[in-house]
This record gives C-alpha cells, structure tokens and sequence, in this order.
C-alpha cells in the first residue's frame, strides 16, 4: 500500500462511507434496475426520475423504493467492514455514512448487515438530507456536523460518484475495489481492494 498515502490516512480522524457496495456487498444491479423502471440505459436512475412530471417521478419512488427494499432487507457485510469499523471507532475516530439510498432503507440495510451498531443516526446522511453524490453537499454537511475540515476528513466508496464527491468537497479519497480494477486512478488517492488488510494496516499505523 502506498506508505504516504497510509501515513496521511492515519491522521485523518473523519471517515465517511458509501454504504452499498462498500460497507456491503455490491447486490445492485443497476442496469436491472433501470430496466424494470423504465428508465433509460446507462444514466444515473434518481437524476432520470428527476426530470419526470411530479406524478411520473412520484410513481416511480415507490417502485423505486420496493426494489431497494428487498435489496436492503438481505444486505451482507463487506469482508473486512466489520474490523475496519472496529479499529475506526477504537481510535476515536468520527465515521459517517454518505449514501445515494434513503435514510430508511440505509437503517434496514446496515441492520441486515450488522453494522448498524457503528453509526449514530444523525451521521447517516441519505438523499433526503442533500444533493445525491456526486454533489458534495452531504460531506459538507457531515464536515459541518463534526466541525472538521477537508483535511481532517476521508471519503471512501466503491464508484465514481463517490470519488468526486470527495474530490469536490477537498477530502482525502479511497477507492474500494474487490476486483481490484481501479477505473478511476485519477480521482483517488489511495485504491484498496480489501478492508481487513486497511484496518491492518491503520493498526500498524497507530502503534
Ligand atoms: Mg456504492
């Protein structure tokens, strides 16, 4: 691992998560998603539902809204989550999560995942609170909750959207990648494709 990289991550006391795909295991497949809502190929699907008429848009939630439902109710934890969270909150860390989901479905799914026991309400910011990533509206807002900088602060995600959020809001940026593919060199700082082996490494960092 890139040993800068790790000396600056140790400094940094604020983490904020994507949740789906990061903190669990990626089960959206958002391409079936589209598909079944009707809404056109490759584009992000809540800017697609945006720009329906209010009664379009408004059907298309609910629909929406069942799918992650089922999704959320049978969420798995990430190899490695678990460890990561553990060592992050041993340290006295702030940890947040910055999700696209809404809050509702983030409380199911990090329930079905065993996670929920990491994070206070108030820090699980989903798209009803702000602009979804990759606006950085919800890392300010996390930023502004824990009076913290963009230097004091870290955003990790398994997608794009993630990765420039961070980059926008002026944080450090992890990229998770399981397969290890790495598409976007350019907007991360540091790429990870397993977060047993980064909470190793925090560990070797702190002591
Ligand atoms: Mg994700």
């Amino acid at each position: 691992m890139n040993q800068t990289a790790m000396t600056q991550l140790n400094q940094r006391p604020c983490w904020i998560f994507d949740m789906d795909g990061t903190l669990t295991h990626a089960v959206h497949d958002f391409e079936e998603m589209r598909m079944a809502l009707g809404l056109p190929p490759g584009q992000p699907i809540l800017e697609s539902i945006a720009a329906r008429s209010p009664e379009e848009a408004e059907k298309l939630h609910r629909h929406l809204y069942e799918i992650e439902h089922l999704l959320a109710t049978n969420a798995i934890a990430q190899p490695g989550a678990r460890s990561l969270l553990s060592r992050l909150q041993l340290d006295g860390r702030r940890i947040g999560i910055l999700t696209r989901n809404s809050e509702a479905l983030a409380h199911i799914t990090l329930q079905a995942a065993g996670l929920s026991e990491f994070f206070e309400d108030a820090f699980i910011i989903g798209r009803e609170r702000c602009a979804p990533k990759p606006d950085p509206a919800g890392i300010n807002l996390l930023m502004e909750l824990w009076s913290s900088t963009p230097d004091d602060t870290v955003m990790i995600g398994d997608y794009l959207f993630d990765l420039q959020a961070g980059r926008s809001a002026g944080t450090m940026t992890i990229h998770f990648d399981s397969q290890g593919s790495f598409q976007w060199p350019e907007e991360s700082d540091l790429n990870v494709c397993d977060l047993e082996k980064l909470a190793t490494h925090l560990d070797k960092g702190s002591s």
